[in-house]
């Protein structure tokens, strides 16, 4: 077995720990004689394991009584549609646009309503996080919506917005459980859990209870409401069972691993190995501005295309793969969430330094 060291920005890496765990359970589940896969979704075995998984996700985020918290699937972009369809009283949101997820969402939601940008970034590739701290929300918006952590460019809301009292909505796909947060201050907050939880089809959004209601946008399907799967504990018809399981062991590692701060710890010390040397290194730029960094997606550059590509084919070569960028930013992106060891990091940048000692 050779297991590398994955940069993948999604599905991504996950901890060994647990891979081996639901190898080791394959076959046999608890004594069930069958594997979580082949089990009914409401069998006792499952229901331990969505309950488990539920309890564990509310005590590691410290999720309070008055959120439910849903396990649905459709992935982050199906919440592109559910948000409004569930949200939208008067019609009317705010989007603050940082990048391609949060384009998508707004795009999405204007499908249902009046949509309006209140901030945006575009002007320079996504590569900063705007001034929030007094946008001109319409008074009738029914909440303001952002993209936490933009996986693609980098960034990450560091301060979240001032809403002005409206509900805040946040996709936090690439940002989940990286570190504490404190959910009162969120009314959604919802993530594809293929970047930093577990395998993808599966979205966690976490909703205050007031936003699960009956008035809906006409033509909400019933499968997207999401009184729908709150009243049947997220289990309207078959869910994404071996998703569910996963993430059920990831909490737990999680908790094993000393919880969210310890978590936030050790992706700030792995950031600031990549940073410290991105800052000081003549080849490789980071292309980000600095105060808007995100400790999960790293991008950089090394201004010459040839130069990237090469650099990519043998960072492979070495183990160090699922390196290249996203094509509308260029060169190279490290995503380094919860499951990459430090080594992973220090290797990387022992390769970075040694390709700049060569190219440079
Ligand atoms: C990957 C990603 C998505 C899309 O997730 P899907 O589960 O594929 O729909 C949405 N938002 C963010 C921030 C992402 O990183």
């Amino acid at each position: 077995m050779n297991r590398v060291y994955n940069f993948s920005a999604g599905p991504a890496m996950l901890p060994e720990e647990v891979l081996k765990q639901a190898a080791d359970e394959m076959l046999d589940f608890g004594g069930s004689g069958m594997s979580i896969n082949e089990m009914s979704h409401r069998s006792k075995a499952f229901d331990g394991v969505i309950e488990t998984a539920e309890k564990d996700l509310r005590e590691l985020l410290q999720i309070p009584d008055n959120y439910k918290v849903l396990f649905l699937q459709g992935g982050a972009s199906q919440q592109f549609a559910a948000v409004p369809m569930n949200m939208m009283k008067n019609k009317k949101a705010a989007y603050i646009v940082t990048g391609q997820w949060a384009k998508k969402a707004f795009q999405e939601a204007q499908i249902y309503g009046e949509t309006v940008k209140v901030a945006d970034s575009s002007d320079q590739t996504f590569s900063y996080i705007p001034d929030c701290s007094n946008l001109d929300i319409p008074e009738d918006a029914d909440y303001v919506y952002i993209c936490e952590n933009n996986t693609i460019y980098g960034t990450k809301f560091h301060t979240l917005p001032d809403t002005k009292g409206h509900d805040l909505v946040a996709d936090v796909s690439s940002c989940f459980l990286s570190e504490p947060v404190d959910i009162s201050k969120y009314a959604v907050m919802y993530g594809g859990v293929q970047k930093n939880i577990g395998p993808a089809g599966l979205v966690i959004s976490i909703i205050r209870e007031d936003l699960i209601r009956d008035e809906v946008l006409p033509g909400t399907p019933t499968m997207l409401k999401w009184k729908t799967q709150a009243d049947n504990g997220s289990l309207y018809n078959t869910p994404n069972c071996w998703s569910i399981y996963i993430c059920g062991l990831v909490f737990q590692w999680l908790k094993k691993n000393g919880g969210l701060s310890e978590m936030k710890k050790r992706n700030e010390e792995k950031a600031k190995i990549l940073y410290d040397y991105l800052d000081s290194s003549k080849l490789f730029k980071g292309t980000v501005r600095k105060e808007d960094r995100s400790l999960m997606n790293v991008p950089f550059v090394t201004g010459d295309d040839a130069l990237n590509d090469l650099f990519v084919k043998e960072a492979t070569a070495q183990g160090l793969v699922s390196l290249k960028g996203h094509r509308t930013v260029g060169g190279m992106r490290a995503s380094i969430y919860n499951a990459m060891p430090k080594e992973g990091v220090e290797k990387l940048v022992t390769f970075m330094e040694a390709f700049e000692k060569q190219h440079g």
